[in-house]
């Protein structure tokens, strides 16, 4: 049995040291995860529920859980209320659903520029675009890099809009962290845990993407890497998984997304865009996932998917993102949510 040993806002080091040499006698092992607001030990080993009192009495402890799951700060057990982020003023989690948008990979600044202010115009309040591409082939467009990350910054501020773009080598974390708002993990990269250590360290939030053929405790536990490591701003993203017949590119998990709510108080998204592969289907899908409780939508939308250097054939128009931004607004309304809006130029506040 282990057990996560939970400090108080006030313990010193020295009442962290204290524990850490008890657990050590105790023959278990430890490991100390800092975050801003607090510090929890957890304890691995043979330990019986007698060590919890124990363990209770030390300096600077304020209470000690016994944890049944792999992962333990991702867990309800350790965190029984919902998660909810504030990204620079866009609250993201709870009763909030948010919907990121943009396309999928940085093609020029103009563009990128041109596709914001559609998507923030339709309700979008988080947006999107990668500088780094995980393509399946060495030869397809790899992403625009350090220029891209650059644009994505000078957009996002001149928008007023948080911003997600994928990090995919942790010599590249420092960078992305200067010119961007949120990590994206690629599903491809759901178990590099040297990247997800190193963005850990960081104290901007992560947004996980599910492997395609990844459970989801194996998910949880990669959230548990970036959680271990004392950043507590972690997302989670059901991006389709593979399963059989070409008529979709993968098959969106719906089930994953009551799952992992019900498992974490971590902010569950879908990506209906890399699910269906088909623009066609993302609307569907992306209701569905906001019916099915999630906290928001990550969807690609592209002004010219002909002439698109990545995921054109599921991007989706502007005009029927905005038609799907007025179908979402409905569908959160009857499960209990209600999107974030911004206002352009305004503070952020939240709407019927
Ligand atoms: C993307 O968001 O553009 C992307 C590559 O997604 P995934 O990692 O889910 O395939
Ligand atoms: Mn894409």
């Amino acid at each position: 049995m282990d057990m996560l040993v939970i400090l108080k806002p006030t313990a010193t080091d020295g009442d962290r040291d204290g524990v850490v040499r008890r657990i050590a006698d105790l023959g278990l092992a430890s490991h100390v995860s800092k975050s801003e607001y607090r510090t929890v030990v957890s304890a691995t080993g043979p330990c019986g529920p007698e060590l919890k009192d124990q363990l209770e009495q030390l300096a600077g402890v304020d209470n000690v859980l016994v944890v049944s799951l792999p992962y333990r700060l991702a867990s309800r057990e350790f965190h029984e209320a919902a998660t909810i982020l504030d990204i620079r003023g866009v609250r993201v989690g709870g009763a909030h659903v948010n919907v990121i948008a943009g396309p999928c990979a940085i093609e020029d600044r103009e563009m990128l520029h041109d596709v914001g202010l559609t998507v923030q115009r339709a309700g979008a309040t988080i947006l999107r675009g990668g500088a780094f591409k995980p393509r399946t082939s060495p030869y397809s467009f790899q992403g625009r890099g350090l220029e891209g990350l650059k644009w994505l910054r000078e957009v996002g501020d001149e928008l007023g809009m948080p911003t997600i773009t994928e990090v995919m080598d942790p010599r590249d974390v420092d960078a992305v962290a200067q010119y961007a708002d949120i990590f994206q993990i690629g599903a491809r990269n759901m178990q590099n845990f040297n990247l997800l250590l190193e963005v850990g360290r960081t104290d901007k939030p992560v947004f996980i993407k599910r492997g395609p053929a990844a459970s989801i405790t194996e998910l949880l536990m990669s959230a548990e890497y970036v959680l271990s490591e004392g950043n507590h701003r972690v997302m989670i993203c059901e991006r389709g998984i593979r399963t059989f017949g070409a008529e979709s590119r993968y098959t969106l998990d719906l089930s994953a997304i009551p799952l992992i709510q019900e498992r974490s108080h971590l902010p569950v998204f879908a990506d209906p865009s890399h699910a269906a592969g088909k623009r066609d289907l993302v609307p569907s899908l992306a209701l569905a996932a906001v019916a099915a409780g999630a906290a928001g939508v990550i969807v690609e939308v592209h002004p010219r998917p002909d002439r698109a250097l990545c995921d054109g054939p599921q991007a989706m128009l502007p005009r029927s993102f905005s038609a799907l931004m007025d179908q979402i607004r409905a569908i959160a309304q009857v499960v209990g949510r209600r999107l974030w809006e911004v206002r352009p130029t305004e503070t952020a506040t939240p709407t019927g």
